[in-house]
């Protein structure tokens, strides 16, 4: 079997230097490129400032292009999600989100995913391949190269400030394509995001938040949707293998500097966890000092019998929380209309 060949996305600085020594190319050239790789440019053809001998000897060599953007879709929102093929063919989804002074890219992690939580689109798909840390990367490139394409169009005039881990699949289920794509987006000679900016989303698997906490000082979200074991179990099947229990030492051990909060995510399902007694137990789970709820409105799909509780509810539901010393917020969906809010996303082609 031939060994892998390097993703352009992934690549680092001093991989390419070293690269450029060996094609007999000054080391700058490996500046310029990933200068071009930061601000989504894949192609080689585009790279203008590099003669065209290494412009091929680029394309033919390094995997510059892992992913193809097969599908563009713009919510009346303003939110974007892009359909991307692998070379194996398997699909996957990224998402866009523009605010006022901020751009959020949600990317995937895995094609399907194999935790099949009740509530989740993707769950449905069941697993089919973990990404690379350039699968992932070449996410955040290809939106940022799609934002800067638009605005050249005189359309909106958005860019990537910031980029959370909640697209397909779950990252934690992914160490190795998660942690070197983290090491990248946070590297002088990568993306150059912040710390501060960065979310990963896990549904609790325990051993791997260990091993996350104390390799990366990023935001953390996990996917509580129910605060008894017996719900949890059904809400989100990983549960059985790590119950409530387990999950909470792991959160009261989880390495945290005194500004940083753990964020619970928990999407409300009408007559499921959104009555006073699922408040309750959601209260006494959590730790103020540490931890804020976040309830998420819940987006159907096709085959789904579950139904999300009303606004008014969802504010009732945050205002009784806060009553409790519980800081509680409700999360705006975004993009519903093109199946790009959180729960939504499975590859286009087999969206029924
Ligand atoms: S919610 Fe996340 S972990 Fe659960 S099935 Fe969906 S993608 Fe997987």
């Amino acid at each position: 079997m031939s060994p892998p060949i390097d993703q352009l996305p992934a690549i680092r600085l001093k991989e390419l230097q070293s690269r450029m020594l060996s094609w007999k190319q000054p080391a700058y050239r490996a500046k310029q490129i990933i200068e071009w790789r930061n601000k989504g440019v894949l192609d080689p053809q585009a790279m203008r400032n590099l003669p065209t001998p290494l412009q091929d000897r680029l394309r033919v060599e390094i995997d510059c292009q892992p992913l193809t953007l097969t599908k563009r879709m713009l919510s009346a929102d303003g939110t974007r999600k892009y359909v991307f093929s692998l070379c194996s063919g398997k699909m996957l989804e990224t998402v866009f989100i523009p605010e006022a002074g901020r751009g959020t890219v949600c990317v995937s992690s895995q094609v399907g995913c194999v935790l099949d939580c009740a509530f989740c689109h993707t769950g449905t798909q069941g697993f089919e391949a973990n990404l690379t840390s350039g699968e992932i990367i070449a996410q955040i490139l290809a939106v940022k190269q799609d934002l800067r394409e638009s605005s050249g169009n005189g359309s909106d005039n958005c860019v990537v400030t910031h980029v959370v881990y909640m697209g397909m699949g779950e990252p934690l289920a992914n160490e190795q394509g998660v942690h070197n794509s983290l090491d990248m987006l946070l590297a002088r000679d990568g993306l150059g995001i912040s710390q501060r900016r960065i979310t990963v989303s896990t549904s609790g698997l325990v051993p791997a938040m260990q091993r996350f906490g104390e390799k990366f000082p990023v935001n953390l979200a996990v996917s509580l949707h129910a605060a008894n074991n017996r719900l949890r179990d059904e809400l989100v099947p990983i549960n059985r293998k790590y119950p409530l229990e387990a999950l909470r030492k792991c959160l009261d051990d989880y390495p945290l500097d005194r500004q940083r909060h753990i964020t619970l995510e928990y999407v409300m399902l009408d007559g499921v966890n959104d009555r006073d007694e699922d408040m309750e137990a959601l209260a006494s789970f959590v730790r103020p000092a540490r931890e804020r709820v976040n309830l998420i409105h819940f987006n159907p799909f096709p085959g789904t019998h579950f139904q999300g509780s009303s606004k008014e509810h969802m504010d009732a539901f945050a205002a009784g929380l806060i009553q409790l010393g519980i800081r509680a917020t409700v999360r705006k969906s975004r993009g519903q209309d093109i199946m790009a809010a959180c729960g939504q996303l499975k590859a286009e082609t087999q969206a029924a």
